[in-house]
């Protein structure tokens, strides 16, 4: 036999000593229960919100889609589970855990809507903290910190993958090598924060050139970008494009003595991967076609292609 009132204080001690926040409306959704989990976490007492519609709770976050979804789900299976990011009384921020029910009585009608939740408002705190620590981990390891570049060990990688690439679907590859000309002149003269400053503008002009391609800090003041599906000439065009793109920022360096701005060399090599066996070819094919850059004169470039 069904004892109801021992029954119904089971189920009241239990509620009240679960940790998960409770919540009953009626069947227009007025409120007409709480826990006391549901005060210690929300702020609110029975009497705050008896009467009220749950969106008290709302923070503004979610779209009107999202809880039109969530209704269109409870009316159509009784029940909901989800994510919600709430506020308290307070008006800190809440992220709890929802199951929704719909209860109905003897004629199969609504008669009741039950909330039962868990605070997991420091567990996703704690998991964005570490995603953003991770990220930053990432960036790192993979950026140099003073010119927000890819770093070479990145680079690395990348030309590895595109080598990979090209050689597959059988399209040319080219690598611009840049180094900036008299640096040690320019360190020597200005100091070494206006060196780091330099390299800073220069990797920032580098790459508002651009419009395709990979570009790192190779080391020092040298860059490095990988061009994937760039031939020979093309390749020239846009070294090109980027010594006039470091001339015109017009960056005093006295001691220079190509001219009396900051200025770059560009050592550029094209290969379509079936014709050698490894990456490091173009990379030492891009350091002779630098090396002639700098001996006949600086502030230009040359290109070997093989
Ligand atoms: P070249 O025209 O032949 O390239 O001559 P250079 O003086 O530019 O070349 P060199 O290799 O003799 O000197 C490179 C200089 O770059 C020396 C080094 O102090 C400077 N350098 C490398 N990394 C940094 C950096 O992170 N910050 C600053 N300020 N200077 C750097
Ligand atoms: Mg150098
Ligand atoms: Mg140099």
């Amino acid at each position: 036999m069904i004892n109801r009132p021992v029954e119904l204080e089971l189920f009241y001690k239990l509620a009240e000593q679960t940790l998960n926040g409770i919540i009953v409306t009626d069947s227009n959704n007025c409120i007409i229960y709480v826990n006391q989990p549901f005060t210690s976490t929300t702020g609110y007492t029975l009497k705050d919100v008896y009467g009220m519609n749950p969106k008290i709770l709302q923070s503004g976050l979610h779209s009107a889609d999202f809880y039109k979804e969530m209704w269109d789900t409870i009316h159509r299976t009784d029940q909901w589970q989800g994510e919600i990011w709430n506020k308290r009384k307070s008006g800190e921020q809440l992220i709890e855990w929802q199951n929704i029910f719909a209860l109905r009585d003897k004629s199969g009608k609504v008669s009741h809507y039950a909330s039962i939740f868990s605070d997991i408002t420091d567990r996703m705190m704690h998991e964005t903290k570490l995603k953003t620590m991770n990220t930053k981990l990432e960036q790192l390891a993979t950026h140099d910190a003073l010119t927000e570049n890819p770093n070479r060990r990145y680079f690395n990688e990348t030309l590895r993958n595109e080598w990979e690439t090209a050689r597959r679907i059988n399209k040319p590859l080219s690598l611009l090598m840049i180094d900036i000309d008299h640096f040690k002149e320019y360190n020597d003269t200005y100091g070494h924060p206006m060196g780091d400053e330099c390299l800073h503008t220069v990797a920032t002009a580098l790459r508002n050139t651009l419009t395709e391609g990979f570009l790192a800090r190779y080391g020092g003041e040298e860059f490095a970008i990988i061009l994937p599906g760039t031939g020979s000439d093309a390749s020239i065009a846009i070294a090109e494009k980027l010594l006039n793109s470091v001339q015109q920022l017009a960056i005093p360096h006295q001691s220079s003595r190509t001219i009396d701005v900051v200025t770059i060399s560009i050592g550029c090599s094209t290969v379509t991967p079936k014709e050698a066996d490894d990456p490091i070819m173009l990379l030492e094919q891009a350091d002779v076609a630098l090396y002639r850059a700098k001996t006949s004169g600086r502030n230009q470039s040359k290109a070997i292609k093989f």
